[in-house]
């Protein structure tokens, strides 16, 4: 099993900002309010998440690194509508394969918590070991028994980048989460938690002053769909489509058809060539869009993608005929 989990990491771990966001996932979708990120060497060296989410039973904890077991669905029925990040079962096995990883939680009704150890793939019985109610993964060394994979790290510098930028994608779609980080035992990065709303003091702390000052906000209802959140003026254009965020049912897509509605929408206002920014959410029935497209699940397909991309299009492109007024 241990080959067959190293070679599904192939596709869900592709470096360490893969295994944070699979781990933090698992976090919010146990519940977590706040999310502590340790990170040593880029991530490389260590990768340590710590949640105050619902844990998992000691009797579970096996059941949690092997292959295809997941808690989040039962029926068809639940993989059609998933509202959980996570639903297929292999993230935790796939990185314990290639890592030095252990994982500790406490669920409330429990006297303490249980510890698990994965050594390459080895799984160790539980042992007790004190812990809050939650849970803490730990992995380490990672690829350390797959160097072909190894090689293909990069620096510190950038595998730290990478993560960073995954985190500032889901700061946004998260307020209500608290999220701290530290690099090589300093603290790098804090969001307090908030509302449900993305509030102008978290999307001035994760984009930066100039986008706040530039930022407009949208909310638009219409045919079962709502898209909301921030776009900046076009005189706030870019290079490189660096600040441009997408998310559909709080889970950050990329999606053809809507960036596409997007740049059609600011190319009246915007000069050719410069990239808008944008903060947008969409939301609709989880039924009308099927999110099982790929591993990694950045992928999205719409039932319907030609009415959402004309709602896109028309809500932003209202929006953005107010900037010329
Ligand atoms: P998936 O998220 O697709 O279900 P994973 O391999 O990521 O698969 O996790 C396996 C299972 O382990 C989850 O279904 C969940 O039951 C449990 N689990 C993982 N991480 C946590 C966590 N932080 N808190 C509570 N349960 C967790
Ligand atoms: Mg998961």
């Amino acid at each position: 099993d241990t080959l067959i989990n190293q070679i599904a990491a192939g596709e869900v771990v592709e470096r360490p900002a893969s295994v944070v966001k699979e781990l933090v996932e698992n976090a919010l979708d146990a519940g977590a309010g706040r999310v502590d990120i340790d990170l040593e060497e880029g991530g490389t060296r260590l990768i340590r998440i710590r949640d105050d989410g619902r844990g998992i039973a000691r009797d579970e904890l096996a059941l949690a690194v092997s292959r295809h077991a997941t808690s989040k669905i039962a029926s068809l029925e639940d993989l059609e509508g998933v509202g959980t990040l996570g639903f297929r079962g292999e993230a935790l096995p796939s990185i314990a394969s290639v890592s030095r990883f252990r994982i500790t939680s406490r669920r409330e009704e429990d006297e303490h918590a249980h510890a698990i150890e994965v050594d390459g793939g080895r799984v160790a019985p539980p042992v007790p070991r004190p812990h809050p109610r939650g849970t803490t993964v730990e992995v380490r060394d990672l690829f350390y028994n797959v160097p072909a994979r190894r090689k293909f790290l990069r620096a510190e510098r950038t595998e730290f980048g990478h993560i960073e930028e995954w985190l500032r994608q889901l700061a946004l779609a998260r307020p209500q989460v608290e999220l701290r980080v530290t690099h090589n035992g300093k603290p790098s990065r804090r969001w307090k938690g908030e509302a449900d709303l993305l509030s102008d003091v978290r999307l001035h702390e994760t984009l930066g002053p100039e986008f706040a000052r530039h930022a407009m906000r949208v909310d638009h209802e219409g045919a079962g769909l709502r898209l909301h959140g921030w776009i900046a003026r076009p005189a706030y254009n870019r290079a490189s489509a660096d600040q441009q965020y997408l998310y559909c049912n709080s889970r950050a897509i990329r999606d053809r058809s809507v960036a596409h509605a997007v740049k059609l929408a600011y190319s009246d206002v915007m000069y050719h060539g410069r990239q808008p920014a944008y903060v947008l959410f969409l939301e609709l029935d989880p039924r009308r869009v099927d999110v099982n497209v790929h591993p990694a699940k950045h992928e999205v397909r719409f039932r319907d993608s030609r009415l959402v991309h004309d709602f896109v299009y028309r809500t932003l492109q209202s929006a953005l005929a107010e900037t010329r007024a």
